[in-house]
């Protein structure tokens, strides 16, 4: 039996909190993983019945609107209802058994949360993909997983026939779309055929839930497995005590799909019992997002920093957001700058948080917490987080070294269980007793983490280490900086120098290059350490990023140094 009763059958009438309660000491490490875990069935199914017996507020569980007018509420019966439904196109239409791979490759529509749901009923193990993927990104990611179905929109479908004969594993494709295609099953249409009656399939809490391909931020994107309680339980505690969700809150964050952040979301807002809130944002637009706020009841928002660096280039005041009280932000590091200016207008705290592909919430600055500006916080329970030399010894408070995460004696529940087909990569990825991240940082005696830069990132200017991010960030607090990104570059004498690129404010893009960049120059020297400042500047329109809006340092550093001579590093 799952631990919330009997599987198949109606879960006993418990008391919301208690239940809760339950979740979040197991997502802490204070109670054993229950053998037998399946989210659709423990969590989502038990919340449809508390939501029967009255024990939530009459909010949607999920809320979906397109700015155009268009709009979806599901309470957690309904939610189960339609998830019923597509669960039966992927075990009837789809032949999918449990451990079956489904790529999931979908604009911001709510068929993607249906869809995620569906696969943890019929035991299929998500994909989830960027909506900008290449032929040749699809081809990779395909043959890499070998993915038996696809789910995807209009805009993708081509590409994928494209390629789809260099995929054999590849069986049915599904198109969540008003019209037809050769080739392809209409989602829409097998849904509204399929029967509301499908019987959950029993998984173990070890068996696979998802398959995750990194970013990519850094080279070829890895296939990171998490099983069913790594993700489906993992995510209970932070989304209490970081996102500080509750069965009231409307959680809106404005993550892709095909991003971790997505499923984080998923699987901190329902098990809290709050609605999560989606807007298809086609494109990420600053005014869109703040109309958001201030036309629907959103109470919790999450974005990455570019989004942020983004709105508070507005002006803020001019808004008044009906019931935001909680603002979070992660997946790269957030300048104080932004976290300033957002706090001043908008009068609500930034609380940052750090993780990865291969973890659940590592380091937040927690509800309650106090912050302090340019530290990711503090370890998130049940981690051990330390920082650690090449070998694996943890270093002293203050001294930097590898961000890692304790995986012996026990590896925590709530983690990648592999590399998938890749067994070096995973042991490459442990010293000693831990697992590196594969960033640098240092710890301060209160035990707050100091995000510095991600190994290959960090700069060896005449043997001094320079992190980008403390750069970036005291660039960023000069107006003409609107976004910069921080890299190494070659020198003659000093080997390495530092060099900005940066995006100027629009109000400053006619000054003279020569003369802002003495000035940006004499800038960075008196808000931080002067052997910081970047000796090389250039002024660019853009930065570049990956989907998911994090800046690829990566590819402007092997620009300094050419490919063929690499950087110092390689
Ligand atoms: P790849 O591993 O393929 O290079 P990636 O590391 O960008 O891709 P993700 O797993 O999505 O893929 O991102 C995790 C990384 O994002 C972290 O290791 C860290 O470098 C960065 N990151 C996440 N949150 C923060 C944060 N709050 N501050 C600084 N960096 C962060
Ligand atoms: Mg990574």
């Amino acid at each position: 039996r799952g631990f919330c009763g009997p599987h198949g059958q109606p879960p006993p009438l418990l008391d919301p909190q208690n239940i809760v309660a339950t979740w979040e000491a197991i997502s802490l490490g204070r109670q054993p993983v229950p053998e037998y875990f399946n989210f659709a069935h423990d969590v989502l199914d038990m919340w449809s019945q508390l939501e029967k017996a009255g024990h939530r507020p009459p909010i949607p569980a999920f809320w979906w609107v397109n700015g155009m007018g268009a709009e979806v509420k599901w309470n957690f019966e309904q939610l189960g209802q339609q998830s019923r439904r597509a669960a039966n196109v992927l075990k009837d239409t789809c032949s999918l058994q449990p451990g079956d791979r489904m790529m999931l490759v979908l604009p911001r529509l709510p068929e993607w949360w249906l869809v995620s749901v569906a696969c943890i009923r019929t035991g299929a193990v998500m994909i989830p993909g960027v909506s900008q993927l290449t032929e040749k990104d699809l081809k990779y990611r395909l043959q890499a997983s070998r993915a038996k179905s696809i789910i995807t929109s209009d805009s993708l479908a081509p590409r994928v026939d494209a390629i789809s004969a260099d995929c054999p594993s590849l069986q049915t494709k599904l198109l969540v779309s008003d019209s037809s295609r050769p080739g392809w099953m209409n989602f829409r249409e097998l849904l509204r055929e399929a029967s509301t009656e499908h019987n959950c399939v029993r998984t173990k809490s070890q068996d696979p839930l998802a398959i995750y391909f990194t970013s990519g931020t850094t080279g070829a994107p890895k296939m990171v497995e998490h099983s069913q309680a790594s993700y489906g339980l993992g995510f209970v505690a932070s989304g209490r005590h970081w996102v500080d969700l509750t069965k009231s809150d409307i959680f809106w964050n404005t993550s892709d799909t095909g991003w971790v952040k997505a499923a984080w979301t998923l699987f901190s807002a329902w098990p809290n019992g709050s609605c999560i809130f989606v807007h298809e944002l086609p494109r990420v637009d600053a005014k869109v997002i703040l109309n958001t706020l201030s036309s629907f009841p959103i109470t919790t928002l999450c974005c990455v920093p570019t989004i942020f660096r983004l709105l508070v280039q507005e002006d803020l005041t001019r808004y008044q957001f009906q019931s935001l009280r909680h603002c979070l932000t992660g997946g790269e590091a957030l300048n104080p700058d932004v976290r300033d200016k957002w706090k001043s207008q908008v009068g609500l705290e930034l609380h940052e948080g750090y993780g990865q592909s291969e973890t659940v919430v590592i380091c937040a600055n927690s509800k309650g917490m106090k912050i302090k500006s340019g530290s990711m916080g503090k370890a998130s329970p049940p981690y051990d987080v330390q920082i650690v030399d090449d070998e694996g010894n943890i270093l002293s408070p203050g001294e930097e070294g590898n961000v890692a995460v304790r995986v012996r004696p026990a590896r925590p529940f709530c983690f990648f269980s592999c590399y998938l087909d890749n067994p070096e990569k995973t042991e490459a990825s442990e010293r000693g007793d831990f697992y590196i991240t594969g960033d640098r940082a240092h710890k301060d005696k209160d035990g707050y983490f100091w995000f510095m830069g991600r190994n290959d990132d960090v700069i060896n200017s005449s043997s001094y280490r320079i992190g980008p991010v403390e750069v970036e960030s005291a660039l960023a607090e000069h107006p003409a900086v609107l976004e910069t990104a921080v890299v190494s570059s070659p020198d003659p004498i000093r080997g390495e120098v530092v060099k900005a690129f940066i995006v100027l404010s629009p109000t400053y893009s006619s000054q003279d290059p020569e003369k802002l960049t003495r000035e940006l120059q004499e800038h960075v020297k008196r808000v931080t350490a002067p052997y910081k400042y970047p000796r090389k500047v250039t002024f660019v329109s853009e930065l570049p990023k990956t989907v998911s809006g994090k800046i690829q340092r990566s590819k402007l550093r092997s620009q300094e140094w050419g490919e063929t001579r690499g950087s110092p590093r390689k």
